[in-house]
């Protein structure tokens, strides 16, 4: 009894101590970017004993990653930042079109997600037109690439039903189709040099697709996220030459409902730790404090908005 008694009294004792938020980042697929990155900032957030334990989850991306906040299953998620916006605004993808998802708030822009249209050399794709007929890996359920294969098809006046087969599977699983022979082609949103494009450049003769800026500035009406995008020759292995291509912008987020100051707090772990940029190198070379809160596509954390607001990078 009287040990009981002491155990209580102790563990009342390391109660405040105890208390600890769980945040669970969701992410991509684990041959992404996002997946390296979260790891890294529950890593840092993990470290800096702030009372929060962090975790990053392999998830489908940006789609799935919204609907999970909105649902409670994740507290915070990366995502691109033209699906964040249509999700806040229910329209414009079949995923969000009349169901808005009000719940998610901004914590900031991090690097840019280029659409890698990667074809297996010989396989007769050297413009998006020509995959027409072919076998392609349009992006995962609930991924962000999806929506952008469709944007971009659209663009090239193709959808789905012009394609031989549409198929939504992971990363991972889109270099296997490949190095089998089973796809043509796939589609990847995401950071330069994700493992998933350098992997199959390591182990296959691949081709990267040019997307034509100017062919999707017409839908910009519709899509005006788009922004034109180099892949310099030299990024992938084998791929010497320079490919045009478009891309959108990857945001970390936070479910509204996240304390203002675990989100300032996390961001302070994070953003102020020199570490932080040698997370990827895309943080490293594009991750910048000034234009992490510029033209956010939906409302900022108030956590976020209380850190930005102390560095002076908004008034
Ligand atoms: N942007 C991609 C998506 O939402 C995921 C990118 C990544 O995993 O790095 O589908």
């Amino acid at each position: 009894m009287r040990r009981r008694l002491l155990f209580l009294a102790a563990l009342a004792l390391a109660g405040p101590a105890l208390a600890q938020t769980f945040i669970t980042i969701g992410s991509g697929s684990t041959t992404g970017v996002y997946f390296p990155v979260a790891t890294g900032i529950a890593r840092l957030v993990n470290d800096a004993n702030i009372g929060v334990r962090a975790n990053a989850r392999s998830t489908g991306g940006s789609v799935f990653n919204i609907n999970a906040i909105a649902s409670g299953e994740l507290q915070m998620g990366l995502a691109q930042n033209d699906i964040a916006y249509y999700a806040y605004q229910g329209c414009c993808i079949p995923a969000f079109d009349g169901r808005a998802v009000r719940s998610i708030r901004a914590v900031g822009i991090l690097y840019p997600e280029v659409v890698h249209v990667v074809a297996r050399a010989g396989a007769g794709i050297n413009t998006i037109a020509d995959l027409r007929g072919k076998r392609v890996v349009i992006g995962d359920v609930g991924s962000g690439t999806e929506q952008n294969a469709r944007q971009i098809l659209e663009a090239y006046g193709l959808s789905l039903s012009d394609l031989r087969e549409a198929i939504r599977v992971n990363p991972n699983n889109a270099l296997a189709l490949m190095q089998d022979g089973r796809a043509d082609a796939f589609f990847f949103t995401g950071g330069l040099g994700a493992s998933v494009v350098g992997q199959a450049a390591q182990t296959l003769r691949i081709q990267l697709v040019e997307v034509e800026y100017r062919r999707v500035q017409e839908l910009a009406r519709k899509y005006p996220f788009y922004r034109a995008f180099n892949i310099d020759g030299g990024v992938y292995r084998g791929v010497d030459v320079t490919t045009p291509s478009v891309a959108v912008l990857s945001m970390w987020l936070a479910a509204e409902g996240v304390s203002a100051d675990v989100v300032y707090n996390m961001m302070k772990a994070t953003f102020d730790n020199p570490e932080f940029k040698s997370i990827h190198p895309n943080l490293q070379r594009f991750f910048n404090l000034n234009t992490a809160a510029r033209n956010l596509p939906i409302p900022l954390h108030p956590g976020a908005e209380r850190y930005y607001r102390e560095k002076g990078v908004i008034r």
